[in-house]
């Protein structure tokens, strides 16, 4: 007897997909068919992180990992639109709603009559949240009025309520500030615009809202108000680690294909997996999956220690979304030109995979982020002995950059050792959780690659130096 709820969830969600679930119809048709979102509501997938309260299964943040991870294996557009609702569109609800708030959002969005979605992204505001410009002015009677532009609002098209950051000036007391906002997306004033057409995630709804002088009641506030700058931090936390999730679901989709292909497709009168350079290139994928899957486990086991919570998921983040898009990649080069057809599916696996390195921190924000991090609070070194050479290299890399403000300022060098970091996470990751020798085969080399990435020499400054002045002209070679 086991008291795990997930596996026999995760079951169904296979059932249910098998009967329903058309991967490369969804893309083609650019949308999820309606019975699809309905059968999963019944499965309760929108509510497995809500409260049981209202509703919800309540599940820990690592059972809703694997939710994610069993959604995206199947199709990815599905996956997001779950795992939009469970993370971003719904986490500020859950964390800071009042009683009354959450009494009326919750139990319809936990029965996934209702759908989710958060509204951050504006046109001059996307790596750079301190640009935002909607603002929601309170008037006299209290009640607030939204405008601004927000873009890209994942879920849009059927979401029936929008987690909204604007700036609240005079709100709280505090004379600048930001807070997050519940809006009804049907509210006058709130104008959806037409659904955006995308490289991938074809079937999961993209659009703008262009709010104007949209009038909410006071009890729109999420939490505390002007405090939507912390609160933003925590809510990123939950959607970069469903997202970390979703990667993981494709690197298990895309190495599976590419194993089956190579064990199956012959050249030179034997089957491909014979091939030592596709061994090693398998070899080396099946270790990246194992690392990007326990890093997420480790972070989302992190759920109530928000610090931590955030730094792993800035680390699963980067590594998975890099990692996921690279096996997409490499199950498509080994399927040679059928990977290339659409009909085998990896293609739209590549597609779908491409954004995760830009939604949610652009990957290269993120880096540099998790390397200045490092630089001003290092992460505790843990003691296990098989990992210490591994900790060494980073904070080698770490002091090689010297202090102060001259330190604060490399931002390069800040971006190769966030790299370094979310290496040094994974490979930790899988070390600490690998119990069999072949997840022990996968935490060694990942280990080994991680302490190469740490060393990895920067670009030599003279030739750097001429490229960028001329680019800065507006010259290419
Ligand atoms: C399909 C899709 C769904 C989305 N869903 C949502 C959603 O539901 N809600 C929401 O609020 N937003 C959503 N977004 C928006 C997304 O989060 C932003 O696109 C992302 O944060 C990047 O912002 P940007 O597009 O303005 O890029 P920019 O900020 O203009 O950056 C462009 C590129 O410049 C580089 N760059 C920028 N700044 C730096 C720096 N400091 N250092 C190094 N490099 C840098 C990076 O390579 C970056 O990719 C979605 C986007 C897409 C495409």
């Amino acid at each position: 007897m086991t008291d795990d709820v997930v596996e026999p969830l995760v079951r169904s969600i296979r059932d249910f997909a098998k009967g329903n679930i058309r991967s490369l119809e969804i893309d083609r048709e650019h949308t999820i068919p309606p019975a699809v979102l309905r059968g999963l509501g019944e499965l309760g997938l929108f509510g497995v992180t809500l409260p049981t309260e209202w509703g919800g299964a309540g599940l820990t943040a690592v059972d809703a990992t694997r939710v994610v991870i069993a959604l995206a294996e199947i199709d990815r557009s599905v996956a997001t639109t779950v795992g939009l609702h469970l993370g971003l569109g719904t986490r500020g609800l859950v964390a800071w709603g009042t009683r009354a708030q959450q009494e009326k959002w919750l139990p319809s969005l936990a029965a996934g009559e209702a759908i989710a979605a958060f509204a951050t992204t504006e046109p001059e505001a996307g790596s750079d949240l301190s640009a935002l410009k909607a603002v929601a002015v309170a008037g006299p009677d209290g009640r607030l009025r939204l405008s601004g532009t927000k873009l890209y609002v994942t879920n849009a098209g059927f979401a029936s309520v929008l987690t909204v950051t604007a700036s609240t000036p005079g709100l709280g007391g505090a004379a600048r500030g930001t807070s997050l906002l519940l809006v009804d997306p049907k509210s006058p004033g709130a104008l959806i615009q037409p659904e955006e057409r995308k490289l991938g995630l074809r079937g999961s709804s993209t659009c703008a809202f262009i709010f104007e002088d949209v009038t909410l009641a006071p009890d729109a506030v999420l939490g505390e108000p002007g405090q939507g700058a912390a609160q933003l931090a925590h809510v990123l936390s939950w959607g970069r680690m469903l997202l970390s999730a979703g990667c993981v679901g494709t690197a298990r989709t895309a190495l599976k294909a590419a194993l089956e292909h190579v064990h199956q497709r012959r050249q030179f009168q034997r089957a491909l997996i014979q091939q030592e350079v596709v061994q090693q290139r398998l070899a080396r994928a099946s270790a990246v999956a194992y690392g990007m899957s326990a890093l997420v486990q480790t972070a989302a086991s992190a759920e109530k220690d928000w610090e931590l919570l955030s730094r792993l998921t800035t680390s699963s983040k980067v590594f998975c979304s890099e990692g996921g898009f690279e096996l997409a990649d490499l199950a498509i080069q080994l399927h040679g030109g059928s990977g290339y057809i659409e009909d085998t599916g990896m293609a739209v696996l590549m597609r779908d995979a491409r954004v995760t390195r830009i939604f949610e921190g652009a990957n290269d924000v993120l880096l540099t982020h998790a390397g200045l991090m490092e630089l001003t609070a290092p992460a505790k070194v843990p003691t296990d002995e098989v990992l210490a050479p591994l900790w060494k290299a980073v904070t080698a890399r770490r002091e090689a950059m010297g202090s102060g403000i001259r330190a604060l300022n490399r931002r390069a060098q800040q971006h190769a050792l966030g790299w370094a970091v979310a290496w040094r996470d994974a490979a930790t990751a899988a070390t600490l959780l690998a119990r069999t020798p072949v997840e022990q085969a996968c935490a060694a080399l990942l280990r080994e690659e991680a302490i190469t990435v740490s060393s990895a020499q920067p670009l030599p400054a003279g030739p750097t130096a001429v490229l960028t002045a001329a680019l800065l002209e507006g010259v290419l070679p």
